[in-house]
């Protein structure tokens, strides 16, 4: 065997045991309905978010699964709220699909509560998405913390679990807020596939986006807020087409091998 054969069996040896795991992708969504103006805002703000993710000067971000895999994460951002939550919910119990719901603290009341219990009780993981989904990246360390410690104490007090994946409202750190995040034990959590359905209120260019651009191990980004109807009218046949694409729909924490709560 010569010596570049070996290392080629060698690369490949190591790629089997451990995956490609530290590949970052770069985020991807579009959709020609959207508005030309936000396409390029939307473009500035991910290359300005992913490149230091991307080059190392934040170690601690997640943005994407496994390249080598087709397993990927369904993640639900802005819930709970009253109606377009339990519609989700509703769509994925019926298609068998385990997913992630990043969840925002000050709304968990009275029937917005149940929901929260209910996502837990269905195997889903209940992570969180601030208290008052406030821009971090305009707050103090310690009013950070706060966000992140109200809207964890409060899912814990209604599934027992307290989450230690966050998703910084609008998707918006920098490293003095991945610093906090981390230092008080919590991890941020991107997307690498924008579903735009926060822009594009119409099911079909939801669903042509995400087939469109999906990869293995992508975390896909959607929402199950009061104004996401057309989410849960979308999601339906996300599902159905990826899975017969071979993809796997799969929590965060199966994403990516590591835990969701304390
Ligand atoms: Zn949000």
């Amino acid at each position: 065997m010569n010596t570049s054969f070996f290392f080629l069996f060698l690369l490949l040896f190591h790629s089997l045991l451990f995956g490609d795991t530290r590949t970052i992708y770069d985020i991807r969504g579009a959709s020609p309905i959207l508005d030309a103006n936000l396409t390029r805002f939307l473009d500035v703000w991910r290359a300005d978010t992913i490149t230091p993710i991307q080059n190392g000067t934040y170690s601690d971000v997640i943005v994407n699964g496994n390249p080598e895999r087709k397993t990927i994460a369904l993640t639900f951002d802005d819930s709970p709220d009253e109606n377009v939550t339990n519609e989700v919910l509703d769509v994925l119990q019926e298609h068998k699909v385990q997913a992630t719901f990043f969840m925002i603290g000050s709304p968990m009341t009275d029937i917005n509560a149940t929901t929260v219990q209910r996502a837990s009780r269905e195997g889903h993981l209940v992570l969180n998405h601030s208290f008052t989904h406030p821009r971090f990246t305009k707050l103090s360390d310690e009013e950070v913390f706060q966000e992140l410690n109200a809207s964890s104490s409060r899912i814990q007090e209604l599934t027992g679990h307290y989450p230690l994946l966050i998703r910084p409202p609008y998707g918006s750190i920098n490293a003095s807020v991945v610093r906090t995040i981390n230092t008080h034990g919590f991890t941020a959590v991107l997307w690498s596939l924008d579903s735009l359905d926060w822009a594009i209120k119409e099911k079909d260019p939801i669903v042509e986006n995400v087939l469109t651009h999906i990869r293995p191990g992508d975390i896909i980004l959607m929402h199950s807020g009061r104004s996401n109807h057309p989410t849960a009218e979308a999601l339906p046949e996300i599902i159905e087409k990826l899975q017969q694409e071979g993809y796997t729909f799969v929590t965060l924490s199966q994403l990516m091998g590591i835990a969701a709560y304390r």
